[in-house]
């Protein structure tokens, strides 16, 4: 069988998140589709940009810094970082994206603020009791708030959550809700919830961004 090419894989996915608002009476511009390049190289990145995507997701500052020149061309991308972010790389993590979806700790924000640019931020929220995950505790979340709201240069935006792995989709459901009813607390109106395997689940619970790497560019191999 041919390999399925992106603009395929592209069409499929977009089908998924329209068959999902079709279901919960959402409007399909309403969700917003973030695609995850970690791992591949930046030719990934052009090929998305050259199929029509313009937000994409990177995990880890260097490698964003390695990619950083062969995508400086592409006008109207945005690259948000949705991987963990250690407080000592907050100036590069300010100079290469436009958004900071992982923002766990009020420390963070302040160094984040204190790097002086303009730069959108999303609080990442961790529902799980699992040790290894990163995000803040939901009792973290109103001192978080408070210290983005009252940063010069960070903009709330929205809140993300990365529920347990899991097969089945259906399993992330209470975790969706639980962030969507923490946000609406807080006056936080975008959601990040949701990738390649649960994307629908998420939507039925109100993301208004789903992270989808595998279902667009294919299996990851470890680097
Ligand atoms: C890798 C990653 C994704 C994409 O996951 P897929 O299952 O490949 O769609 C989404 N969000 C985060 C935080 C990730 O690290």
């Amino acid at each position: 069988m041919a390999e399925e090419s992106l603009s395929e894989r592209l069409e499929r996915v977009r089908e998924r998140i329209g068959r999902a608002c079709a279901r919960s009476g959402r409007n399909p511009a309403d969700v917003k589709l973030l695609a995850v390049t970690k791992v591949f190289p930046a030719e990934v990145i052009l090929e998305a940009y050259a199929a029509g995507l313009r937000e994409f997701g990177e995990n880890y500052v260097q490698e964003m810094e390695r990619k950083a020149a062969a995508v400086a061309g592409l006008g109207g991308a945005r690259f948000h970082l949705i991987g963990h972010l250690q407080s000592n790389k907050t100036k590069k993590a300010a100079e290469l994206f436009a958004s900071v979806d992982t923002v766990d700790s009020v420390k963070l924000a302040r160094r984040l603020d204190a790097e002086g640019r303009p730069l959108d931020v999303m609080i990442e929220v961790k529902l799980s009791a699992e040790e290894a995950k990163s995000g803040a505790d939901a009792a973290e979340v109103p001192a978080i708030v408070e210290a983005i709201r009252a940063s010069a240069n960070l903009r709330l935006t929205g809140m993300m959550t990365v529920p347990p792995w899991s097969e089945d989709a259906e399993t992330a459901r209470p975790y969706f809700a639980t962030l969507r009813e923490l946000a609406a607390k807080h006056g936080v109106t975008e959601l990040s919830m949701g990738m390649s395997n649960d994307l629908e689940v998420a939507i039925e619970e109100g993301a208004t961004w789903v992270r989808v790497g595998t279902a667009l560019f294919g299996r990851r191999r470890k680097p």
